[in-house]
């Protein structure tokens, strides 16, 4: 199954995407139907297309945000529970493992939101391995990194704009359920995906 881990609605205030259109987008698309909505620092979008998207039985919403630290963004996925903010990532961390939900360092060494090297000290989930937004060499930095940690890698589009929806998505292992896709992530039963170019 394919997911797109790492994408924003309106209510991050820097997308285009309204939950409308995202609902209809995901309904027409022919492989991605599941995602997971990650706003920076609030799950309203979350809620909104969540709702909307009960009307579409093909559909599955993930609650995630994508959560502003002192030295970068990390997402956690899983939760509609509120992560305590401001936060060190050491902190968000222990809030998705007492709720049994994942995290993701997103974009690792895309400047300035990227957690870069301070990555080496966290226990997350998983790395954003390929992220549209980031340049190649940021990609393969990423990459290294989570070989390095001997951590699952996902591939997001961090899309801002309908079009570039999907334009990496991560394949999960799982059927089209919550509880399994966390779990196939932790068990690194997932493989980053890119569109493939036409
Ligand atoms: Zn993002």
């Amino acid at each position: 199954m394919c997911v797109d881990l790492h994408l924003h609605t309106l209510y991050s205030g820097d997308s285009s995407i309204t939950p409308r259109r995202l609902v209809e987008t995901l309904h027409a698309h022919s492989f991605l139907k599941t995602i997971a909505i990650t706003d920076h620092n609030t799950l309203e979008g979350y809620h909104h297309v969540s709702k909307l998207a009960t009307a579409y039985s093909d559909i599955l919403v993930l609650p995630g945000i994508e959560a502003s630290t002192p030295y970068g963004d990390l997402i956690i996925v899983g939760t509609e529970e509120r992560p305590p903010n401001p936060a060190l990532p050491e902190r968000l961390i222990e809030f998705a493992k007492d709720r049994n939900v994942v995290t993701i360092i997103p974009h690792p060494y895309r400047a300035p939101s990227g957690l870069g090297d301070y990555s080496r000290h966290l226990r997350p989930t998983a790395v954003e391995v390929y992220n549209p937004t980031a340049m190649p060499i940021q990609n393969r930095m990423a990459q290294r990194l989570a070989q390095e940690m001997k951590l699952p890698q996902i591939a997001a589009s961090d899309a801002h704009t309908i079009e570039d929806l999907g334009a990496a998505y991560t394949k999960i292992r799982a059927s089209q359920n919550l509880d399994e896709i966390l779990k196939a992530i932790r068990n690194g039963e997932v493989q980053p995906s890119q569109k493939p170019k036409t």
